[in-house]
């Protein structure tokens, strides 16, 4: 095992050298033979800080006093990461129906949450937004995203919610931002042509190649969804210069697991970028290990054929690095109750999109809000899910508390795979950080 932990420092050690990386300071450095050998070695899997073991005389020597003197150094370029209340961004179901039936679908496994619904209401969704948007302060970023179900099947919806929401805000400091998250089976010439009247980030589900897609994202009636995606996922490349961004979101579980030739699929494909997120219900370890080998080779395929730039297409790496760039510490992995609010279809309120349905965790309707619910959320995650002994846990942000709970039946009660996974990708975008910032 070649990574090594004293006191808030890791060391890595590969053919690459030594990286070593500050948890506190969100540094990335090379360190000396000499003073890797002055640490302990430690499992990906461990967030336990292990005591040092002084030798004889090692705890004098020169290498020992100039870890200790980094361990203890305090950076006073790192930003905290501290949130206070104040909701910025939402999520709303535009629908809660599908017409694709993924064999891991989360929304109830059928995009419906367990209730049905064709439409929001726009009448009731426009005062909703009115009400968050006026407590928006000047100089605020502003984040909507469209979801379902499927959102496409009610574009109208987002077309006069985008347009009133750039009203309200016209003449304000407020800069906003709209997402859309789509199986891209219904981009219509009407919706491609509504798309280019909005600057809109665009992600598309789409999980690998047709022949493993087909198996895990069929249409409702069991057909392949692929080619619809795909001439979708073409019509959108062809606008690009009207949107902000393209991007594929992959989802990895036992069944599709080969993501290095997904990757490679994906490459082909003309967009911004592209992610592999990791089923939230999947348990297998195997998968899972196999699913971190993996992402080392894309990592590598990344950096061969385009170096930072081409890595930065993986979303997860562009995200790590964007933390290590800034060195803005991450306290909360979502804003989940203090920054960000879900909507349903029904505009009843959620601190997450996957609680839709949850009578128990509904914490406001419409532009009621039950701030005692949200009271529970105030703290840092990292605090409120103990990962004070953990050295990714200010890129990390203490973990999403729905793949916890799925797992541990805790919100803040942490899958110990979700640990090892975050870490084995926070260490790997590290690896990769010091070789961009050295070949810079
Ligand atoms: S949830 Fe994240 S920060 Fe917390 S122990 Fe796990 S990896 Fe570390
Ligand atoms: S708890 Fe997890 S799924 Fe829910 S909003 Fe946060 S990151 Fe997303």
């Amino acid at each position: 095992m070649s990574l090594k932990r004293f006191e808030d420092i890791i060391a890595y050690k590969s053919d690459q050298g030594i990286t070593a990386f500050h948890a506190r300071n969100l540094e990335v450095a090379d360190v000396s033979e000499e003073i890797y050998s002055q640490m302990t070695s430690v499992e990906l899997k461990s967030a336990t800080v292990p005591s040092f073991n002084a030798l004889a005389g090692l705890d004098e020597s020169e290498s020992f006093r100039a870890l200790k003197a980094w361990s203890d150094e305090q950076n006073p370029a790192v930003l905290s990461g501290h949130v206070k209340f104040g909701i910025k961004s939402l999520t709303l179901n535009v629908t809660q129906i599908c017409n694709l039936k993924c064999n891991y679908c989360a929304a109830g496994g059928d995009g419906t949450y367990g209730e049905a619904i064709n439409k929001v209401s726009v009448e009731k969704t426009l005062p909703q937004l009115k009400f968050f948007l006026e407590s928006l302060k000047d100089g605020s970023v502003f984040n909507l995203s469209f979801v379902g179900g499927e959102p496409f099947l009610y574009p109208q919806a987002m077309k006069v919610i985008y347009d009133y929401v750039l009203a309200q805000t016209a003449g304000r400091k407020i800069e906003c931002r709209f997402m859309v998250t789509t199986n891209g089976t219904l981009i219509t010439d009407a919706v491609v042509e509504m798309l280019k009247t909005m600057r809109i980030y665009v992600t598309v589900s789409l999980d690998g190649t047709k022949e493993i897609n087909d198996i895990v994202r069929p249409s409702k009636s069991g057909r392949s969804s692929t080619d619809a995606t795909l001439k979708g996922l073409k019509k959108l490349v062809a606008i690009r210069p009207y949107l902000e961004s393209i991007g594929i979101a992959a989802v990895v579980t036992k069944q599709n697991s080969e993501i290095k030739q997904n990757y490679l699929f994906f490459k082909t494909l003309n967009v911004d970028w592209c992610e592999f997120n990791y089923a939230y219900a999947e348990r297998d370890v195997e998968t899972q290990n196999k699913y971190l080998q993996q992402m080392q080779e894309i990592a590598e395929i990344a950096w061969q054929s385009g170096g930072e730039e081409e890595l930065r297409k993986i979303r997860t790496i562009n995200a790590y690095f964007d933390v290590l760039d800034s060195q803005q510490r991450i306290e909360n992995f979502c804003g989940a109750g203090k920054s960000y609010l879900m909507i349903d279809a029904k505009n009843r309120l959620y601190t997450c999109p996957w609680l839709v349905g949850e009578k128990d965790e509904i914490v406001g309707e419409n532009s009621v809000i039950d701030y005692d619910k949200l009271d529970k959320y105030q703290k840092p995650l990292i605090e409120l899910n103990n990962c004070n002994n953990c050295w990714a846990r200010f890129v990390c942000g203490g973990g999403c508390m729905y793949v916890h709970r799925e797992h541990t039946g805790d919100k803040h009660l942490k899958d110990e795979l979700f640990c090892e996974r975050t870490r084995g990708l926070i260490l790997l975008s590290i690896l990769y950080y010091k070789r961009a910032r050295a070949a810079a």
